[in-house]
């Protein structure tokens, strides 16, 4: 079910760096080790999105969106909560749950995957072998900001990029993220580098916050990227989870649609909807 909650706020036009944010909480979250970096997480789950996943949590994100679902800031800002593991443990624990539920389908979310390069390439060299699916749910900050990511990426056939858009546009991005809008250009470039890598790739895009004008011009944009994702285009919209809303009532943030957290679970079981989170 949709409603409408009016409450305004125009945001900052300034922000901060969302690299360089990214960069920040790679060094609070990413330990390097010999044979392997490692990296917080803080919780395996199985879950329903897409048909049934095995989800490993991970902690620490670049962007601080308002409407986030992880309840818990300090595990985004990798200050508290999680464990370090190595690519090696991450692999064991996921591919324990997937054959417990009978499941090739894995994820990492929570916070953002892309951040521990190392670590995540470690991972999927140990994944790849083993008949999974891997979904890479991210912002795409860092694979907008440096193409090799992209290469590097398609070097991983059964991996599959879900880049969440935070908005339509740049002002919505900064609006919604409180980061330099600029940082909006860059998930764009993320979905570019993907297509060009020729990663298997699909666009999210957060529309709980947006007018009828800003997403026909996201997806004309979309089109002009690759005419073919135009038609993949996830729409998104914001759960209302009791935490999400004070959240956004604290930051004024006026949002159009949203999702009751009861009605989704009820569609969830009924069948694949957009997922509850992403890097
Ligand atoms: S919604 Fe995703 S990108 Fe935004 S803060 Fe939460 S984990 Fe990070």
């Amino acid at each position: 079910m949709n409603f409408r909650m009016r409450l305004v706020s125009r945001g900052d036009p300034l922000g901060y760096d969302p690299v360089e944010r990214h960069k920040k909480i790679e060094e609070i979250v990413v330990r390097q080790r010999a044979g392997g970096d490692l990296k917080k997480y803080y919780r395996f789950r199985h879950d329903r999105w897409y048909g049934g996943i095995i989800t490993a949590d991970c902690a620490g994100c670049g962007l601080t969106c308002k409407f986030c679902w992880v309840r818990n800031q300090s595990i985004l800002e990798g200050r508290q909560g999680g464990e370090l593991l190595s690519p090696d443990e991450v692999t064991e624990r996921i591919l324990r749950l997937a054959q417990r539920k009978k499941i090739n389908r894995v994820r990492i979310s929570g916070g953002e995957p892309t951040i521990g390069r190392q670590h995540l390439f470690q991972l999927l060299n140990a994944l790849q072998k083993k008949r999974v699916h891997f979904i890479l749910e991210t912002n795409g900050i860092l694979i907008g900001e440096d193409k090799t990511y992209a290469q590097e990426l398609a070097l991983y056939p059964f991996l599959h990029a879900r880049v969440s858009l935070k908005g339509c546009s740049e002002e919505e991005f900064s609006r919604l993220t409180g980061a330099d809008p600029k940082g909006f250009e860059l998930q764009l470039a993320a979905l570019k580098n993907l297509v060009q890598a020729g990663v298997s790739t699909h666009p999210a895009v957060m529309l709980s916050f947006s007018r009828r004008e800003a997403i026909d011009q996201l997806y004309n944009t979309i089109f002009k990227i690759d005419p073919r994702m135009h038609s993949e285009i996830e729409r998104e919209e914001v759960i209302l989870y009791p935490h999400v809303r004070e959240k956004l009532q604290r930051a004024k943030l006026e949002y159009y649609s949203g999702h009751f957290p009861d009605q989704l679970h009820r569609e969830r079981a009924e069948g694949p909807i957009a997922p509850e989170a992403d890097g």
